[in-house]
């Protein structure tokens, strides 16, 4: 869950930004190693998605992983 902003409440509710928990992605790939619950989606090349984990809101700052107990360092 994310009491980030608004702007995030926003772009989680429009899937321009999905919160899911990283071993629950089987419907594409994640490009990066930010270990992270937040990830931008692009459509990907054939059949999938590709993933960017994202640490941080785009929006305000906030450490995202911060929120998620799983992603301590
Ligand atoms: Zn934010």
């Amino acid at each position: 869950m994310s009491d980030c902003c608004d702007n995030l409440s926003r772009a989680l509710e429009d899937n321009a930004i999905l919160q899911k928990a990283r071993g629950t992605i089987a419907d594409g790939r994640i490009l990066n190693d930010i270990f992270s619950d937040f990830y931008i989606r692009m459509p990907g090349e054939g059949h999938g998605y590709r993933y960017y984990a994202i640490n941080f809101c785009p929006f305000c700052g906030r450490s995202l992983s911060a929120a998620s107990p799983d992603a301590q360092p």
